[in-house]
């Protein structure tokens, strides 16, 4: 079954601020809640708010999106994925109205996640780089600000010498079973407890370190290896560098910008270049040494006779290909100076070339 955009789905325009997003998921919430929508279909109409909300409220899944579209969207998540981590503790208020806690992945699609809370969030960092590092490649060094593992629990959230005792809601199991009606109908599905976190245990004591979180807030200094060719807005994804928990942690997107550079422009990997040459050097032709996006320069033989605004290609000198393909090329294009000011000599010089015929050269006369 094809989905529906997620815009679409929340009536909301593709620029939408969060606060946006937020409004139109929690008056669509409302609405289509089972329990207060007895219309068929409602539950998974329900469902289908909530996953476009958990993509779009999250920076990284949105731009996944808006990018690839629902086809290459789909293929890298699946369902759990789309809502792990997903953040709905904005509407904590309105699901524990609706009797389930802002765990929406388990009340809806049932206990395949083994455990709650326990796996790290996403986060996202950004660096800015010049264009010359970027033909490089550059190393960068970043400072984040995220939640890392208790030092004095390990995570475990439980104060050191104290253990820990049975779940009292689930008894234990880890799971609780949750009843809800669809119109005449009853629907049992298990769900990870949300007191014990799906553990069937609890901890005696809290760590007094993190009051039984497990993590504390903490900040990391990582270095960043921005690979040569890379392109304005591209991401690079470090594997597990997001927030830290016990069961794993998230990752770390490092979003890189790619300033403007004062003479070379960048299209694709191929960069262009305006250089100034003189009427004589166009007219007699020249070997002129033209600055290359590396620091050094290159040799551009200009022939005899070329007109103004002509593009040379220089081969090889543009920019590295990121995914290691062909280098692009340097296009230079030379614009013809006509001199301001001339000397009495210059002048005169000028008007016998017109008299030896340089103005015949113009046909149409
Ligand atoms: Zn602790
Ligand atoms: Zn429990």
């Amino acid at each position: 079954m094809s989905k529906r955009d997620y815009y679409e789905v929340l009536g909301i325009p593709k620029g939408a601020s969060k606060d946006q997003i937020k409004k139109a998921y929690r008056e669509l919430a409302l609405k289509y809640h089972p329990d207060r929508n007895p219309d068929k279909g409602a539950e998974e109409k329900f469902k289908e708010i909530s996953e476009a909300y958990a993509v779009l409220s999250d920076e990284g899944k949105r731009q996944q999106y808006d990018q690839f579209g629902h086809a290459g969207f789909d293929q890298r998540y699946s369902q759990e994925d789309i809502f792990r981590n997903a953040d709905f503790s904005d509407f904590s208020d309105l699901f524990s109205q609706f009797g389930f806690g802002d765990d929406i992945f388990s009340a809806f699609f049932g206990g395949s996640r083994r455990r709650r809370g326990e796996y790290g969030s996403d986060l996202r960092a950004q660096v800015e780089i010049s264009l010359e590092e970027a033909a490089k490649g550059a190393e960068r060094e970043i400072r984040v600000r995220k939640d890392e593992l208790c030092p004095k629990c390990r995570g475990n959230g439980a104060e050191p010498g104290s253990g820990f005792k049975t779940c009292q809601k689930c008894g234990g199991r880890g799971q609780v079973v949750r009843t809800s009606r669809m119109g005449p109908m009853m629907f049992r599905s298990a769900a990870p407890c949300d007191a014990c976190g799906g553990q069937g245990k609890v901890v005696e004591k809290k760590c007094r370190a993190c009051e039984g979180a497990g993590t504390v807030a903490g900040e990391e200094k990582l270095s960043v290896h921005i690979p040569a060719g890379i392109q304005d807005g591209m991401q690079i994804r470090l594997e597990g560098e997001g927030e830290e928990a016990r069961d794993g942690n998230g990752d770390l997107y490092v979003y890189v910008r790619v300033g403007p550079h004062k003479i070379f422009q960048r299209q694709k990997n191929d960069l262009y270049l305006e250089i100034p040459i003189s009427f004589s050097q166009a007219a007699l032709g020249a070997k002129i040494d033209v600055p290359t996006i590396d620091g050094k320069s290159a040799k551009l033989e200009i022939p005899s006779g070329t007109q103004s605004h002509t593009l040379f290609r220089l081969h090889g000198e543009g920019m590295p290909d990121v995914h290691g393909g062909r280098r692009g090329d340097q296009l230079v294009r030379v614009i013809v100076q006509v001199p301001k000011k001339l000397s009495q000599k210059q002048k005169e010089m000028l008007a016998q070339f017109d008299e030896e015929g340089g103005k015949r050269n113009f046909g149409f006369f």
